[in-house]
């Protein structure tokens, strides 16, 4: 016997997890008729909902006791609630799903084979159109996978999401990384291992609203580019070196002007000197410092070092 475990993370949700869990149904007789010796666990995530999310689940449990729960004390976001859900999954394998059913049930049996006959580590899906989402957010999100890609050492895919099925072993790597700022999305492909990505058209929620405003979305970028890349400070240091030079220009002019056309507001142009040189020194010092930070940062996420995929 294997187990597979689904997290499902859920604010707001009591509209929709029943029609997510009758959905699930068809799923799991498939995965009855082509692979009988697998399990099911839900693990459903209550982050900190208002609208009796809790009660709904615990409503499934009393039915199947398959279900389980772990519900927060307040909404600590997904990227916590995913954390919360794949450390308490027992599973062999985890697979981490949207309780608005816009990650597709019906994908999970090929994403399983993927993981179970083939040698992959982990599926994960990717939608290859953005229909119906808003057409601002389509052009911020597109921006910002250009802009982490070039200034980050790990690869994030374009329309990835968090539907993505992991083994054992993966998982664990996963719940290694303790970091408190997560961006799960980045923590999967820094991890590495094997993945076989599945594409699908974009698909609607299938009720309730998107718990994203476009400044949390915006909010959540940056938070991926802080936790997986140093390059904003090292631009400042390139920022702080033409500023300097721009200096010594602007004051070799200022002092050829001032021995030819004489100085008549004294002071004025020593000062001038001053401050600009200043101003770009200190730029780059602050740099040179947050460079220094930087790492420090990096380290004080306590990441392990390196992971072994296999041993002999
Ligand atoms: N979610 C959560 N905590 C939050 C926000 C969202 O657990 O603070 C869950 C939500 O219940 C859903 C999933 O994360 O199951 C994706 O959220 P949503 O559908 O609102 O995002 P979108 O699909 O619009 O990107
Ligand atoms: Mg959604």
């Amino acid at each position: 016997m294997s187990l597979l475990s689904v997290v499902v993370p859920c604010y707001n949700e009591k509209e929709v997890i029943p029609i997510f869990f009758d959905a699930m149904k068809p799923v799991i007789d498939d995965f009855a008729s082509k692979y009988p010796d697998v399990g099911f666990e839900f693990i459903f995530v209550d982050d900190g909902s208002s609208d009796g999310t809790v009660d709904v689940i615990k409503n499934l449990r009393s039915e199947d006791k398959r279900v389980h729960f772990i519900s927060f004390s307040r909404n600590f976001g997904k990227e916590a609630a995913l954390f919360a859900g794949m450390k308490k999954a027992a599973g062999d394998y985890v697979v981490c799903m949207d309780a608005d059913l816009q990650d597709p049930p019906e994908l999970l049996i090929g994403m399983f084979s993927a993981v179970h006959d083939e040698d992959y580590d982990s599926s994960a899906t990717r939608r290859v159109s953005r229909k119906g989402e808003p057409r601002l957010r389509s052009m911020f999100a597109r921006a910002f996978y250009k802009i982490i890609n070039r200034i980050s050492d790990v690869e994030f895919v374009d329309g990835a999401r968090d539907y993505r099925i992991m083994t054992r072993k993966m998982t664990d790597a996963v719940l290694t990384l303790g970091e408190n700022n997560r961006f799960t999305k980045g923590i999967y492909s820094w991890v590495g291992f094997r993945t076989k990505w599945i594409e699908y058209e974009n698909v609607e929620r299938a009720a309730g609203e998107t718990k994203w405003s476009f400044f949390g979305l915006l909010r959540y970028s940056f938070e991926a580019i802080l936790g997986f890349s140093t390059a904003p400070l090292t631009y400042v240091i390139s920022f702080g070196f033409i500023v300097t030079a721009l200096a010594f220009v602007l004051i070799l002019f200022v002092v050829i002007k001032t021995l030819i056309y004489g100085d008549p507001t004294s002071g004025w142009p020593s000062m001038i000197c001053i401050v600009v040189f200043f101003a770009g020194t200190q730029l780059l010092c602050t740099g040179i410092v947050g460079e220094y930070l930087g790492k420090t940062y990096l380290e004080t996420k306590n990441r392990p070092i390196f992971i072994t995929r296999e041993e002999e």
